[in-house]
This record gives C-alpha cells, structure tokens and sequence, in this order.
C-alpha cells in the first residue's frame, strides 16, 4: 500500500486557507482514494487554527505548527522546514504544494532537506497503481510538449500543482486536528521580510474571477481593450488575454491565458477575437460556460465554445455593454 498523501496548505493574509490549498486538498483526497491510503495536511501559521479548522473539511487529518516567525520572516523556508521535521517520522506516498511562489519554494526547500526529487507545474495528476506513484502532467520546454511523469518505482515524491486544474469539494464529515508534538530547532536562517508592495492596480487576479472577458489578437490595440474593460466591470469580473494580445504590448503578461499564462475556471469565459489555439484552450476549456465572439463562423474556438456569437466584437461588444446597462 503507498503511504499517506501530504498536502502543505498555504493562507492568506488574513490567516484564512489559500484557495489553492483547498483543490490541492481536494486533489490529495482523490489520489488517497485511488491508491487505497488516506490524506493529511500540514498548516504552518502564526496562528494555523482558522486554516487548519478549513483544511480539515476537505482532509481526515490536519497537522498545525504555531510558527510565531511566520508572522514577518518568510512562510516558505518556515513552513518547509516544520513540514520536513513532520514528514521525517511519516511514510508519504507523495507531498503536494501549489504551484505558486510560496508552494515552490517549499517544494524547493522540502528537496534540499528530505533530498526527495520534485514534480512541478503540474496540470493533471492522477495515480498509477503499477508504478504505485503519482502520474504528473506537465507542459515543458516553454508548453511545447505535454509530458507524464511518475516518481522512480519505491520512491515518493514532491509535486507543484498550478491553480484552478481541480475544482475543490469539501467532504461532508470533517476531519480531526492536531498539534504536532515537538516542532524542534530551525536549521536554516529566517529570511525577515522589510518590505510588501501591493500589485499594481488594474492588473486583476484573473484565477479568482468568477467572470472574464478576455481578447485576442482581434481586439487589434491596447485602446480595443477598454470596451473590455468596461464589459468586465459591468458584468463583475476581470479582462484576460491570448498570448497575441500580450505580445503586442496591449495588456500586461499576468493577464495572459494559456499554456505559457495562466489557467483559469471562471463561470463564464466571454472570448472576444480569440481564434482558440490549442495553447490559449488548456488555459480556459473548463470554464463554465464559454462564449465566444468572432467574425469568422469557421473559428477553432466554435469547435468548443458554449455560444459562437459571428460579428464584430466592437459592435458586439457595444450591443452588449448597452444591453447590461438597461438591466
Ligand atoms: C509554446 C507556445 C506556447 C503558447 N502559449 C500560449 C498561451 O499561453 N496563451 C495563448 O493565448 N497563446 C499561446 N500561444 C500562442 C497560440 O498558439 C496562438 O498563436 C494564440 O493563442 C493566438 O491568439 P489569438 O487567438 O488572439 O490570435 P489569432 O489566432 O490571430 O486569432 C484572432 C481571431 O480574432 C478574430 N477577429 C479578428 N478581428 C475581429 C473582429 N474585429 N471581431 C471579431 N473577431 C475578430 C479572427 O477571426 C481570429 O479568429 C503559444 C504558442 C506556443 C508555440
């Protein structure tokens, strides 16, 4: 039997469980399931009650180290550390962490301390049962190839999963919480944290949005965008992009949607002049309900959207921003 799948679960500023945390847990569960082993997580916080109290709704078994550094040094090196010292007297069938800069850097820290090897990126994850090991998808060589990975027969492993490739389920009976016994001596230097700057303002965070408008290489400038913008803010949600669009400098990276951007689940995915490329595909095809906007009835895009509406995005566009405005 493969040993229990570990999660080390972020939180926000407000001490609250990161989202992220919640369909990595979710992804632990299933995984548990279908190598016939169990779940737990490990919460590292100042004071890891509120998220460890959340985490147990998706997991049997939550672990807390009360980490008073955590508060102004940085949580990554930390919490790896604490996940190392608990994991050292586990059996794990694998450790999973987001795929964001706090997961990787403990991802990373956890290779240093446990000298496990690491799995990052991944956009899929299911269980091999002959190799008794994870068996991880990943885009490589800038998302020009898809690969499967598995850990080396016998041994586990770490692995990075991206935001928004599971959708979170809780369980319905939650699970229990405990302190872990001896949270011992730290062995790397704290690194103090002196400055936090906010991201810019109108670079949204497009993984959380419930709706997004985003625009192709029809939207044809950096101007095109603000009718976007203005459906985006009448309708609740935020403006994504394809790669073209980036490239020509008509919208920051952080906005872009894709293999090579970011992958996004919103409600509604509303495509305005995106032919739909494979690439730009992997990054929004399990969105909710996607319509798309085009002038050519034969677009890709039509081949996987909800609703193909054939016209002219401005005039779309238009038709519909007066149309929100009326309701
Ligand atoms: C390794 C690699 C990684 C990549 N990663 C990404 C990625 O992460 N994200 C990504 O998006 N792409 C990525 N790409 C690029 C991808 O292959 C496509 O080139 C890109 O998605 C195309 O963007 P687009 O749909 O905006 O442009 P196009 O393919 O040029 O499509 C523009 C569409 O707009 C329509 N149109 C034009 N004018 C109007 C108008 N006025 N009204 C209505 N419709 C109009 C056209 O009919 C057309 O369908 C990657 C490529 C490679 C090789």
């Amino acid at each position: 039997m493969a040993g229990t799948i570990w999660v080390v679960a972020e939180t926000n500023a407000d001490g609250s469980l990161a989202k992220i945390s919640t369909e990595i847990a979710t992804l632990a569960r299933s995984l548990a399931e279908a190598s016939g082993t169990t779940a737990a997580g490990i919460v590292v916080a100042p004071d890891p009650g509120p998220a460890a109290g959340e985490l147990a709704t998706y997991l049997p078994r939550v672990v807390t180290v009360a980490e008073p550094l955590a508060g102004d040094h940085a949580w990554a090196q930390l919490a790896a550390q604490r996940a190392a010292a608990i994991l050292a007297s586990e059996t794990p069938g694998a450790v999973l962490t987001g795929a964001g800069p706090d997961g990787r850097d403990v991802a990373g820290t956890l290779l240093a301390l446990l000298e496990r090897g690491v799995l990052y990126n991944a956009i899929a994850v299911s269980w091999d049962a002959e190799r008794g090991s994870p068996a991880v998808e990943m885009g490589v060589f800038g998302g020009r190839l898809i690969t499967v990975s598995a850990f080396a027969d016998g041994e586990w492993g770490i692995v990075t999963i991206r935001p928004n490739v599971v959708t979170a389920e809780a369980t319905a009976s939650a699970g229990s919480v405990e302190a872990a016994s001896s949270a011992g001596e730290l062995s790397l230097p704290a690194v103090k944290v002196v400055d936090r700057v906010e991201e810019a303002a109108g670079a949204v965070p497009i993984e959380d949005a419930r709706v997004i408008v985003a625009g192709g290489r029809g939207v044809a400038s950096e101007a095109g965008f603000g009718l976007l913008q203005e459906l985006a803010d009448a309708l609740g949600g935020a403006v994504g992009a394809t790669r073209a669009a980036v490239d020509a400098g008509w919208i920051p990276y952080a906005q872009q949607i894709g293999q090579t951007g970011k992958i996004v689940k919103p409600q509604l995915y509303l495509a305005m002049g995106i032919s739909g490329a494979i690439q730009h595909k992997v990054g929004m095809q399990t969105s909710g309900t996607i319509v798309a906007v085009n002038r050519d009835p034969d677009a890709p895009i039509g081949e996987f959207a909800d609703l193909l509406v054939v016209g002219d995005l401005a005039d779309v566009g238009k038709a519909l921003l007066e149309e929100l405005g009326r309701r």
